[in-house]
């Protein structure tokens, strides 16, 4: 491309070095994969995608495995040896029309066995003693070795030889790749290297060619190791890439209004309006929106803090600064009882401010909510809250500035991006086309997610963490309980928390199936609770099957310490705050999530006194002992995390954003991921649209991964 070396600085030795290698030079790699396999293994190869020896040297090794001996095969299995052939000749076969047989003797150290080639008589003369050879043998439960596959090598015989094993397909084995990979090895070194020199030897990578070929003949471990990180790296260090562009270019296109004027309202508010003084982890999380919000490109940042860190007061902030400067704030919840809150909680959190807000859910009547809409429409109602009712096509907003987003996973994409184009008409650009101004936006989630997954997932976005809780938070003792004995005990040790004055909680069993079984079952429980264990104090049912009125009046006298114990399903996840339920009992606690049972569990110790979490299940579930040993949610996603990604090894399930990886491995991988990241951030900094003769592999390999206009295969 003659246009990008003129833009080259002429002496430019790196630009050079760059150039050269794009010169144009027949690649081997784009080669048709011959093979004489034949026409089964040809169908195999086909299916696994190898038709070029490109495609032949990009098909990785799944693992590496050790060869194993002569004297530990056993009958009835499958190996494969590494050995030497000591001697070799003809039989001829009886039968007509088949082709002498050949056998063999073959050894390593531990010593020999026999085999034969069926209807391979060039084998004779293919294999003069002394040559060394992979051999896959299938022993019989009568001890009979048959050889399913074979290939030279030239690898050492030793029992610590380590031997790439692929990914094989019906007709075509991991020894028959491999010895066509041995074949192509010359190829390698035509494989292109899209790192820039100066990243290679910062991170001290090797290069492309020295890394597949690390992986497909490994010598030792450690080398294998090397050139999968190197791999790993590069795989990395694209979808950031392809994220921070995604970003970049979000910021040139979208235009926002920047709300840098003076503070009033906050102002008066942060000093004399708040209850109570704000973490330091909110402090911060308020600097980085107030820096956010005066730039002339919308905000995209993600807050995470579990539930009860408190958000809420910073997403008014957010709102509140828009306010301030005549704009409109926005705040979003997934379900009408969160809105419902919300919009409770900001109005107690700003007792002395008269700033017009109004709810807007799908139960708002269809009065109101016209009256809403006007209101909207015209500038007049300044903050917002509501549920999904807040993006349908009829809402307009006057001057919508700030957006906040709860819960925000549980929103769809499109559902998220509806919110951007509530913005007000932006002023008539030189070209007089029509934009919009976008609004910045606040997403916030309860549900703490690993780093290693933020990144990959969340990576476009800017992130802020709340760790601390705000109020003196009191220990919960978790302890995971099973069989009858212990049940007994169970219940006695919640009586006495009852007969203290304290209430609890029990969780009924997850019903995947149905909500109607999950009502059922809870309805027996409670039944069983109220006229059985504990029959001496007040019982209460709660789940999502009940009337609204009904889950009111139940959550109500809850609440209000009316009654006891509460018998619920898990609906009680979100939105309940009695600080004097001091007990939780989850029953079939292994059916729920890590997560799930961490935001269960944070609905006690919300109080003065210590809390107890009982939760029924196996005692050696990995899950339940997670729970009982870890409070910090951060800790337990990490968990969460790498037990679902053994799960999905033993599964094959892709549960997550970081199985879209082939050679990278997260979350073990994090440290490589952190580095990528750092490298994406210097190599766009420098070059934004990877226009520079050094980054043009790298530009192309963004391209052919994640598409020319980068990006909507990254992380749904
Ligand atoms: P969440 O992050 O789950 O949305 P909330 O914003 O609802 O948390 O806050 C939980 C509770 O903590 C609320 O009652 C809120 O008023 C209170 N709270 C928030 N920040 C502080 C603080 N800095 N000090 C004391 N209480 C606080
Ligand atoms: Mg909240």
């Amino acid at each position: 491309m003659p246009t990008q070396f003129a833009t080259a600085e002429p002496f430019d030795a790196e630009a050079l070095r760059a150039a050269e290698v794009r010169l144009p030079r027949p690649s081997r790699l784009a080669a048709p994969l011959t093979h004489d396999l034949g026409p089964r293994a040809g169908r195999a190869l086909e299916t696994l995608g190898l038709h070029t020896v490109g495609d032949l040297l990009e098909h990785l090794p799944r693992a590496r495995g050790e060869a194993r001996t002569v004297a530990t095969l056993q009958r009835g299995e499958t190996a494969t040896l590494l050995v030497e052939v000591r001697r070799i000749d003809t039989r001829s076969v009886r039968r007509r029309g088949m082709k002498p047989r050949v056998e063999a003797n073959v050894a390593d150290h531990t010593g020999s066995i026999r085999v034969s080639f069926f209807n391979q008589p060039w084998l004779v003369q293919r294999y003069p003693p002394g040559t060394r050879l992979l051999l896959t043998v299938r022993t019989d439960a009568r001890g009979r070795v048959s050889v399913t596959a074979h290939a030279p090598t030239e690898l050492q015989v030793a029992a610590e030889a380590q031997i790439a094993q692929y990914p094989a397909s019906e007709g075509i084995d991991s020894t028959r790749i491999l010895a066509l990979m041995r074949e192509h090895r010359d190829a390698l070194a035509d494989t292109l290297e899209p790192l820039p020199a100066r990243i290679r030897t910062t991170e001290r990578l090797p290069d492309r060619p020295a890394a597949l070929t690390a992986l497909h003949f490994p010598v030792d471990e450690g080398e294998a190791e090397a050139g999968r990180r190197r791999l790993a790296f590069e795989e990395l260090l694209l979808v950031q890439l392809a994220l921070l562009r995604r970003r970049a270019r979000r910021e040139r296109a979208a235009v926002a209004p920047c709300l840098d004027s003076q503070r009033t309202l906050t102002e008066r508010w942060l000093e004399s309006g708040l209850p109570f003084p704000l973490t330091n982890d909110q402090a911060n999380a308020l600097e980085d929106i107030d820096h956010d919000l005066a730039q002339h490109h919308p905000m995209q940042r993600l807050l995470m803090g579990e539930v009860g860190s408190g958000k809420t007061v910073v997403a008014l902030f957010a709102l509140l600064r828009a306010v301030e400067q005549g704009w409109q704030g926005a705040l979003m919840a997934p379900t009408e009882t969160l809105a419902e809150q919300h919009f409770a909680t900001i109005q107690a959190l700003m007792p002395g401010e008269a700033v017009p807000a109004a709810l807007l859910t799908g139960s708002t009547t269809a009065r109101r909510r016209r009256d809403v809409l006007g209101k909207l429409a015209s500038g007049e109602l300044q903050l917002v809250v509501g549920t999904h009712a807040l993006i349908e096509p009829d809402v307009r907003f006057a001057r919508l500035g700030v957006a906040v987003v709860d819960e925000q996973h549980r929103f769809g994409v499109r559902q998220r991006a509806a919110l951007d184009e509530k913005g007000p008409p932006a002023p008539a650009g030189a070209g007089g086309e029509h934009r919009i101004l976008t609004p910045h936006v606040l997403h916030m989630t309860a549900t703490p997610i690993p780093r290693t997954l933020a990144l990959v997932q969340y990576g476009d976005l800017d992130d802020t963490v709340l760790k601390q809780l705000p109020r003196g938070r009191r220990p919960i003792e978790t302890f995971v309980a099973s069989g009858e004995r212990e049940r007994a005990r169970a219940y006695a040790r919640i009586r006495e928390e009852l007969r203290a004055s304290r209430q609890a909680f029990v969780v009924c069993p997850l019903v995947e199936e149905s909500e109607t079984l999950q009502a059922k079952a809870a309805r027996a429980e409670f039944e069983r609770l109220r006229d059985g264990e504990f029959k001496d104090f007040r019982v209460v049912l709660m789940h999502g099957q009940l009337r609204p009125r009904e889950k009111q009046e139940a959550m109500a006298a809850f609440a209000a310490g009316g009654a006891d114990v509460l018998v619920a399903t898990s609906v009680i996840e979100v939105g309940i705050d009695v600080p004097n339920a001091t007990v939780m009992l989850v029953e079939d606690a292994e059916r729920y999530g890590i997560s799930q049972l961490h935001q269960l569990r944070g609905r006690i110790g919300r109080g003065e006194h210590p809390s107890l979490c009982l939760l029924f299940g196996p005692k050696d579930s990995a899950r339940l002992k997670a729970l009982a040993a870890h409070r910090d949610g951060f800790e337990l996603a990490r968990i969460d995390l790498r037990l679902r990604k053994e799960g999905e090894l033993i599964g094959g399930v892709r549960q997550h954003g970081l199985a879209q990886f082939r050679v990278a491995q997260l979350p073990d991988d994090e440290l490589l991921l952190e580095r990528a990241r750092q490298r994406a951030h210097v190599i766009l900094d420098a070059d934004p649209d990877l226009e520079r003769p050094e980054h043009a592999l790298l530009a192309q390999a963004l391209a052919s991964a994640y598409g020319p206009a980068g990006l909507h295969t990254v992380a749904a």
